[in-house]
């Protein structure tokens, strides 16, 4: 058992740690992005148009990977404290994958998404906004995670015996080795590899995504093999009742 004084302490320390990752987080990219501004003011004759082109996308690389952080940290925060307003309805998710895929299809224009859905699939009960979030978060992975012109592929399926909705989202990336799946879904947690270094992240996506999962009741697995990995998150079917909107504060 642990005692009130260990409780605090270990609070404290989980809140020191996470301000000391977050200014990480926060140096590195502003790092880079004064340096690149300051080369460009200092010498911004003597470099080419192209060393100039390219050290502005870096500038603008940066300021992406900053948004996205600031965005993920309001999430979290938003997430762990009573603010956050979740809108359940019964909603039907085919249409909600279809516009994430048209979303992702966007930014990754050299991937291939597939669809597999099993016909009369019923509607869940979620936040369609949380829901959303999450499938751009597993989509995006897919597609981020494995190489230009690998396909994607979103299959959703129903368990008749339990009344589940099943979704998954399938990549033939280089998949996640079996000692490292339980900490993707940690705060900032990122597997470190040649792969990963080069791919942009803060390593909050999957801890937002589970924990927007579960507090609709749902359910997030993967299963990962060196060919690909599978995100399968399950919801219970919505009852006839369940149709009506309930505006629920956590
Ligand atoms: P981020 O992508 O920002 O690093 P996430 O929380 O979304 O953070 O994911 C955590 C880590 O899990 C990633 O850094 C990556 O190592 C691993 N990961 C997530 N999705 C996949 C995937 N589809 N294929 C391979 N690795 C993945």
């Amino acid at each position: 058992m642990q005692t009130e004084k260990e409780e605090i302490d270990k609070l404290e320390q989980a809140h020191i740690d996470f301000i000391s990752t977050v200014s990480h987080e926060l140096r590195t990219p502003l790092t880079s992005i004064r340096g690149f501004a300051e080369t460009l003011l200092s010498s911004y004759d003597k470099l080419t148009p192209e060393q100039r082109e390219k050290f502005l996308l870096i500038i603008k690389d940066q300021s992406n990977r900053l948004i996205n952080l600031v965005e993920n940290l309001l999430t979290v925060s938003k997430m762990q404290s009573d603010k956050e307003l979740m809108v359940y309805k019964a909603v039907d998710v085919i249409p909600v994958i279809e516009s994430c895929i048209q979303i992702i299809k966007n930014q990754y224009k050299t991937h291939q998404y597939e669809c597999n859905f099993e016909k009369n699939i019923p509607k869940i009960l979620v936040d369609s906004d949380k829901l959303q979030q999450i499938l751009i978060n597993l989509l995006d992975n897919a597609s981020k995670y494995s190489s230009e012109n690998s396909i994607v592929t979103v299959i959703v399926k129903q368990n008749y015996d339990e009344d589940l909705v099943i979704i998954t989202v399938k990549d033939q990336g280089a998949g996640i080795k079996e000692e490292d799946i339980t900490k993707i879904f940690n705060k900032f947690s990122r597997i470190d590899s040649p792969l990963t270094r080069k791919i942009q992240g803060n390593g909050l996506g999957l801890f937002i995504t589970k924990t927007l999962v579960e507090k609709m009741q749902g359910k997030i697995d993967v299963k990962s093999s060196p060919l690909g990995s599978e995100f399968i998150i399950t919801f219970k079917a919505a009852t006839l009742e369940d149709n009506g909107i309930k505006k629920i504060k956590e």
